[in-house]
């Protein structure tokens, strides 16, 4: 079997109301897909996380080194076209475009030996997964106090035992939305915060310190990615988990986070850090660092598909203990046309637990008239 053609298909969807996070406001979204077919007939598909029209550049550029090549020598390939664009794109874009290939690559292999992609990455461990809410976005209008703490009193009673809540926005206001939400969802559901690194460390400990009595399961991105030494800084102040990682790149990025002991949770995004091969590598690496791994998931169903086969052979966390702290899953409730739309079959929460696709592959079928629909150009 060989790898006919690569095609890239950009996608977006005007929203009916923006919302923001603290690094900007989004109007629409977009979602950049990978279609790999082989001269057997075989179609497979992945996603890349980032600037769409980059990633496709991306990709359209590596497409040439692939057409010819065996779909199912993942490793083989992903390390040919690292070897050959390492000079250049260590991180970013270039890796985002790979992981999209990859992605893709595995559905086609899934679907070849006629088994869901978790299989081949070992046997799944579990045939469901917890998803938690992400959303709590700001509005144009309205007091967030009181909007955000309706919007995740609507999340529990949908049955999500989990919600995370977007900081950045100043401490003392985002002390007051957190306090108010934690209010809203009672003790029992988990909360965490989101900062999108929006600031030093000083403010993040700060924040940090007062949120602790909020019983905060995670604080995200405290501080840009690029301050390591900041991520110890607000780590070793606070008893809060501080988790990370959507913004760091294959297994060489997530080891130096690793060996500096930056994260107490990482979260390395399928469709950006290098694709299922590379994850499954830096999930290795994070279980042997002791550091708990939940995947950063913000796309269509391709991405929660993906994320999920990845998620369903995860080891628990402390495995060896009575309660295990098992993985998680990243489940935008944003508005997102394309989502769903582009799946035959959408991937929904029952009470909060989304089941891990069992069909070939991927274990997903896309409605081509719904890329139709979205097609940029
Ligand atoms: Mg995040």
């Amino acid at each position: 079997m060989k790898i006919k053609a690569i095609r890239t298909h950009i996608l977006q969807a005007a929203l009916s109301q923006p919302f923001a996070y603290s690094r900007a406001w989004y109007d629409s979204r977009t979602a950049m897909l990978v279609e790999i077919e082989t001269d057997h007939g075989l179609v497979g598909w992945g996603e890349c996380y980032g600037p769409a029209k980059m990633t496709a550049a991306v990709v359209e550029s590596i497409a040439p080194w692939l057409i010819g090549e065996d779909p199912l020598r993942t490793d083989y390939l992903w390390q040919m076209v690292y070897g050959r664009l390492r000079d250049h794109g260590q991180k970013g874009v270039v890796i985002q475009g790979l992981s999209g290939i990859d992605i893709a690559l595995w559905d086609i292999k899934g679907r070849h030996f006629g088994v869901p992609v978790h299989q081949l990455l070992g046997g799944a461990l579990r045939t469901e997964v917890t998803a938690y809410a992400t959303g709590l976005y700001r509005r144009k209008s309205g007091d967030p106090v009181a909007y955000l703490a309706e919007e995740a009193a609507g999340y529990v009673a949908e049955g999500f035992s989990a919600v995370k809540l977007k900081v950045g926005f100043g401490v003392h206001e985002d002390a007051a939305t957190t306090r108010a939400v934690r209010e809203a969802i009672g003790p029992r559901v988990a909360l965490m915060v989101d900062a999108n690194h929006a600031y030093d460390a000083v403010a993040a400990v700060k924040l940090g310190r007062m949120i602790e009595p909020c019983d905060i399961g995670w604080f995200e991105e405290p501080v840009p990615p690029e301050d390591v030494a900041g991520y110890r800084a607000v780590k070793s102040a606070l008893s809060i988990p501080v988790a990370g990682g959507e913004c760091e790149f294959t297994r060489f990025g997530f080891r130096d986070l690793f060996v500096k002991h930056a994260l107490d949770i990482v979260q390395p995004d399928t469709c950006a850090a290098g694709g299922l091969s590379e994850c499954k590598k830096i999930a290795d690496m994070a279980e042997a660092f002791g550091i708990r791994y939940n995947p950063h998931v913000w796309g269509t169903g391709i991405a929660i598909a993906a994320s999920l086969q990845l998620l369903a052979v995860l080891p628990p966390h402390t495995p060896l203990s009575l309660k295990p702290l098992e993985p998680i899953l990243e489940f935008d409730r944003t508005e997102h046309p394309i989502r769903q739309a582009i799946l035959i079959r959408p991937i929904e929460h029952d009470h909060g637990i989304v089941r891990v696709p069992d069909g070939t592959g991927l274990g997903i079928e896309i409605d081509r008239k719904a890329l139709a629909r979205f097609a940029v150009g």
